[in-house]
Formats: structure tokens, sequence, C-alpha cells
């Protein structure tokens, strides 16, 4: 190897002789870090989305190869974002390809131990039986002096930070339709 090249592999080298004084980019890169070739480069095409984790709703670019995800980056064209993601939302691509994914809806019955399979037609169906069931328990019709409440105290719901203000709004309209008067929401944002 020439002292040139041998002087060249040598980071500080670079840093105190080339473009990149603070030693941040191309000074500070490896052989092996300069020769990979990073996922988002390798993508057949790339899908903008939003994280799903938190009310934020920090956009994403998602990059797929062979119609699999292979990343999640932030989208640098959000103005509310901005390119950037917090640590959940950089991990995300977990919640698409990671092994501990459900695919499918799993119950418990009460008292049961084991978990089993349900096709999703069951699981809403089942989910409808229970809410019409809980509001006609809990319906409540007229105060104790005849005056009209048409409510029921047999539902409500407590929404989490993933609900975005649309998710919100819907939530709200629909427990109300239904006559519930606790509808209340986790995320303070
Ligand atoms: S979880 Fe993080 S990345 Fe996702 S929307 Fe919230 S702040 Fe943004």
């Amino acid at each position: 190897m020439g002292v040139k090249r041998w002087l060249d592999a040598w980071p500080v080298y670079r840093q105190l002789t080339g473009t990149d004084p603070l030693g941040r980019g191309k000074a500070a890169q490896s052989a092996r870090s300069a020769a990979l070739t990073p996922r988002t480069d390798t993508a057949d095409r790339v899908a903008d989305s939003v994280c799903p984790f938190c009310a934020v709703g920090c956009a994403q670019r998602v990059y797929v190869k062979d119609e699999k995800v292979v990343q999640i980056e932030g989208n640098p064209d959000s103005p509310i974002s901005r390119g950037r993601l917090c640590p959940k939302g950089s991990a995300s691509k977990q919640l698409v390809t990671g092994p501990q994914r459900e695919h499918k809806v799993r119950y418990r019955p009460p008292y049961a131990t084991e978990w089993q399979d349900l096709d999703l037609d069951t699981a809403v169906d089942m989910v409808v039986d229970r809410v019409l069931d809980a509001r006609r328990k809990g319906w409540q019709d007229t105060d104790e002096s005849g005056r009209k409440l048409r409510r029921t105290m047999g539902i409500a719901s407590l929404g989490g930070a993933t609900l975005d203000n649309e998710e919100n709004y819907l939530i709200k309209k629909l427990f109300t339709a239904l006559g519930a008067l606790q509808v209340e929401n986790q995320a303070r944002i």
C-alpha cells in the first residue's frame, strides 16, 4: 500500500486534509460502510404514508421491493415532521414485518386459558352484539322526574394516542349517536 493510500485510510488524516473538517461525513466513513448500499436505493417503489403510532402524524416514506416493505423513513416533504421520526416511528417497519405481528383476530373467552383464532367477520359480529347488549342494558330513557334523558350509561369510549383527528371525530359521532356520554381520549398532545 502506498503512503498516500495508507494515509487516506486513516480517518483523522482525511478529516484534517479533506472537505469534512468536523469528521461527520466522508472523513469518518470506513471502507466497509462506503461499500454498503442502503435498502432505500434498491426499492422498486416508494409509498407515502403516516406513522400510525401517535397523533402527531409524522409523514413516512415506505420503501417496497418485490411487494415487501424493506424500509420506512421520515418524509422530508411533510411540513409537520420535516423528515424526522421519533424512535417509535423509526422502528415502525417492525409493525409490518416483525415475527410477532398478529395476522388473525385472537380471542380468549371468559375464564378460558387458551386463545382462539377468529375470522374478522365473526369478531366484528361479536363486538356488535356486545355493544348493542350493553347499550340496551344501560339505557336511561328519563330521569326520576320524568325528564327525557335518552342516553346509555352501559358503554363508553376511551381512545388511545394512536388515534388521529379524523378517527376521533368519527368515534365521537358514532358513540354520541349510540347515546353514550362517556367519550374520552388518552392523548394530551
Ligand atoms: S410515534 Fe413518533 S414518529 Fe410516529 S407520529 Fe408520533 S412522534 Fe411521529
